[in-house]
């Protein structure tokens, strides 16, 4: 069975095509720029790449036809029959949704009803489900929230110590974000404890966006991003936790209004606005390996952060069975991994230095670490491809 797994952004479409249920991509694929007319398709499958450049997509519909006809042309699928099923990965379903799924017309409005919480996101993926339902008017289309997994959360931990009216009128709480991945490589993690009961794992998302979740039983109890993917942990160009007295002293120092700030404070912060350098992890452990102390400051300040969370959320737990890595640079840097580890032996947390220097998906903790520490990849396509098997009832 062929199924797509769709992101939508609000000038891009990125897809990948799985075969389910063995989990096995067949293709994938971005269209970039759309509203352009230099936009460009770029198709991936069979070990091979074909970019078409200086295109004219208008619009998401026209992006979606060419992805189905490049996929039929190119031989990939026959017919559109072939594809039995879409998921579309959706930023933020707030409280409306708590598990996946099936999109009608009212399940959009629903999802445009939350427009004010993911003013980038939600329009956009609106724009690209009504896309597909105009092509694929008979094919099963599911919406798979980030926000789902962490619906598990207590009220101590998702609502903030505010005026309760804020939550009440106008949905001021903690919703997090990432949750498909961090739902996908806790489960990994679980089946690897021998799906021991009460596991408790703590998944370290760590890529430009970054955010750390505690999961105890399969269940996401606390998680570092809030209502925006702004709070937590600093990340690329993200400030993480902040005193929001800053605003004010901005205000007043700099002149600089409300939107000013917000905006620096998620587009100049994090590893670019501390080191001054870039917000890629790959530019800042080079400067840093150079003498630039500035980035590695940027990198102590993100490995400090991430520690705290994890200590916190150790104790959130009652002790810790995994601790679990993901993502571009979760899985990607040993230089963060082992900063972040060397910072928590004293929970019993050791990394081995060795095998935290070899690549891929990986247990990088001593055989005298009291808890397993491992690389996951993450696989965001899988979770919503399982999640479109799920709920769409297809016939064995
Ligand atoms: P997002 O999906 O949030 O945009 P990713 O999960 O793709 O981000 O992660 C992007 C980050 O991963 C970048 O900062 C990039 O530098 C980092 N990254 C990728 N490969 C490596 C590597 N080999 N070493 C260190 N960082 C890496």
């Amino acid at each position: 069975m062929k199924i797509m797994s769709v992101n939508a952004g609000s000038s891009s479409l990125k897809f990948q095509l799985l075969r389910m249920p063995e989990e096995l991509e067949i293709a994938s694929g971005i269209v970039e720029r759309i509203g352009n007319n230099n936009a460009e398709f770029t198709l991936k499958f069979n070990g091979e790449k074909f970019v078409s450049k200086d295109l004219v997509i208008l619009d998401h519909s026209v992006a979606v036809d060419l992805v189905i006809n490049s996929l039929i042309e190119h031989k990939v699928i026959e017919t559109l029959d072939e594809i039995q099923g879409v998921g579309h990965r959706v930023v933020q379903g707030g409280e409306l949704f708590k598990d996946s799924v099936i999109i009608d017309d009212e399940v959009v409005l629903k999802i445009a009803s939350l427009n004010d919480l993911a003013p980038l996101h939600n329009p956009a993926h609106i724009i690209g489900i009504n896309a597909f339902r105009k092509i694929l008017p008979n094919v099963v289309q599911v919406a798979v929230f980030d926000t789902t997994f962490h619906q598990t959360m207590p009220a101590e931990n998702y609502l903030y110590a505010v005026p309760y009216e804020w939550y009440e009128k106008h949905g001021v709480r903690k919703y997090g974000a990432h949750g498909t991945s961090h739902q996908y490589v806790s489960q990994e993690a679980i089946k690897r404890l021998g799906n021991k009961e009460n596991s408790k794992i703590i998944v370290c998302h760590i890529g430009n966006g970054a955010s750390i979740t505690a999961v105890l039983d399969g269940k996401s109890v606390d998680t570092s991003m809030g209502l925006t993917p702004l709070e937590g942990i600093p990340m690329g160009t993200r400030s993480g936790n902040i005193d929001p007295s800053i605003f004010q002293l901005m205000n007043k120092k700099e002149g600089y209004s409300l939107e000013k700030t917000l905006n620096e404070l998620n587009k100049s912060s994090g590893y670019l606005g501390v080191s001054g350098v870039s917000h890629d992890s790959r530019d800042i452990i080079a400067a840093a390996e150079q003498g630039n102390k500035r980035a590695q400051l940027a990198l102590d300040i993100q490995s400090k952060r991430i520690a705290d969370y994890i200590a916190s959320y150790y104790v959130l737990l009652g002790g810790l069975d995994a601790l679990v890595f993901t993502a571009g640079i979760g899985e990607n840097s040993k230089e963060l991994r082992l900063n972040v580890c060397k910072r928590l032996e004293v929970l019993g947390i050791e990394i081995d230095e060795e095998k935290n220097n070899s690549r891929g998906d990986k247990e990088i903790s001593k055989d005298t670490s009291k808890v397993k520490i491992w690389v996951i990849p993450t696989n965001e396509e899988v979770m919503i491809a399982r999640d479109v098997i799920r709920l769409g009832n297809f016939k064995k």
